[in-house]
């Protein structure tokens, strides 16, 4: 880490490692990527995660909404982008102007992007999103007569290019669920009768990070994983599939103070030195996303040693006991809360997993969860070079 920072709590983003979990998945599927960068990358960054996946041969970017498409444009992401949830009134001019490929769930959203093209005199780019049986968003079984013939009549009238259908896995994490071939049936189906009123989709996918890994006979034309792109196991019992995960959130110790035996510590006192003991400050706290319900449950990795939180994580902050030798810690060492940062033989650095295991969660929450404040630091990638986000 540079000695000169902003913030206070880096996330160091390995682009690399985003590289090498796209070539794992399409080795794994047998198929094309689309790499899901929502929620601002998973909390990694959107554009340059983006950046990166392109480079690395993804075929494509997914997001949910199209604000968080239309900032990859912006941001100078070219490729084929693709947004699947949005509100009545969304901005599908803004969608057509960007040519984002538009999932669409019910002929309402499909007529509000009809209206959008028209206006503009151009071609929308449309994904039919089916609901086979997650009950969320995707056009309902109930209107896909009227869904699919729209779509038809919109395609001939060279109003819509038909670019994909797509449907949600219910049960991606459990391989052998027999859902998981309902659902495949239905999508299949739902392409063969949209291909029969004329508009044939040209790619096809449902599978997300777990079926791409473990389901390969699930991945159509494409598949569509976040999780495992940032380095998860989507299916921790299942081992890591070679994944590695990309970010290290890390700080300096901020501050090194004795305490003397019975002194509480952070908000309400709700612990005790035990014993006379040296206190580090992480200048780290929920409002950067490390979650307060972990409060004396998170150990730090400092000078390859783990130091446990005592007392409350607080917005900004938390005290680690360094013990009554101080551990051999400075203000200044590198503290790591999560990564895959490398560890002293015999010693490991938690991750983002151990965190949400703790908490009863998924990683998928604890990563998306940091939020703005801290800096976002980024190695490796396309051009080799270092940025700063
Ligand atoms: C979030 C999302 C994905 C990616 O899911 P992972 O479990 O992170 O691989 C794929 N498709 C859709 C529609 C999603 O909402």
């Amino acid at each position: 880490m540079d000695s000169m920072t902003t913030a206070n709590l880096i996330a160091t983003v390995d682009l690399d490692a985003i590289a090498h979990n796209v070539g794992v998945l399409g080795e794994r599927s047998g198929a094309g990527v689309i790499a899901v960068v929502k929620a601002d990358g998973y909390g990694h960054g959107a554009v340059p995660v983006a950046k990166a996946a392109l480079a690395a041969g993804a075929a494509a970017i997914g997001t949910a909404s199209i604000r968080e498409a239309r900032e990859l444009r912006a941001g100078g992401v070219d490729g084929h982008v693709m947004t699947w949830l949005h509100r009545p009134d969304s901005d599908f001019a803004g969608a057509v102007a960007d040519r984002l490929d538009i999932g669409i769930s019910s002929p309402r959203q499909l007529d509000a992007v009809v209206a959008a093209a028209r206006a503009a005199g151009t071609t929308a780019i449309v994904t039919v999103k089916v609901d086979t049986g997650l009950a969320r968003s995707g056009v309902a079984a109930e209107e896909w007569d009227a869904a699919a013939s729209a779509v038809a009549v919109a395609v001939a009238e060279g109003a819509v290019e038909l670019s994909g259908v797509m449907c949600h896995l219910v049960f991606g994490d459990e391989p052998d669920n027999p859902f998981n071939d309902v659902q495949a049936e239905r999508l299949d189906a739902a392409v063969a009768d949209l291909t029969k009123r004329g508009a044939r989709p040209r790619i096809v996918h449902m599978a997300n990070s777990p079926a791409a890994l473990a389901r390969p006979d699930l991945a159509r034309d494409l598949v569509r994983p976040g999780i495992a792109v940032y380095g998860y196991s989507p299916i921790p019992s299942m081992g890591d599939f070679g994944l590695v995960p990309a970010m290290t959130l890390e700080t300096q110790v901020s501050l090194v103070k004795n305490a003397e035996q019975g002194q509480g510590v952070s908000y309400s006192h709700t612990w005790h030195a035990p014993t006379d003991t040296v206190l580090g400050v992480i200048p780290a706290g929920y409002a950067d996303g490390v979650p307060r319900s972990l409060s004396g449950r998170l150990q730090v990795h400092i000078g390859d040693r783990l130091f446990p939180n005592v007392g409350r994580i607080c917005m900004d902050q938390f005290v680690v006991d360094l013990g009554p030798d101080g551990g051999g810690v400075a203000e200044g060492d590198r503290a790591v809360l999560f990564g895959p940062a490398s560890a002293a033989p015999g010693e490991r650095v938690p991750t983002a997993t151990d965190w949400a295991d703790a908490l009863g969660t998924i990683d998928y929450e604890i990563v998306s969860r940091i939020g703005s404040r801290p800096e976002r630091r980024y190695v490796g990638g396309p051009s080799g070079q270092t940025q700063e986000g």
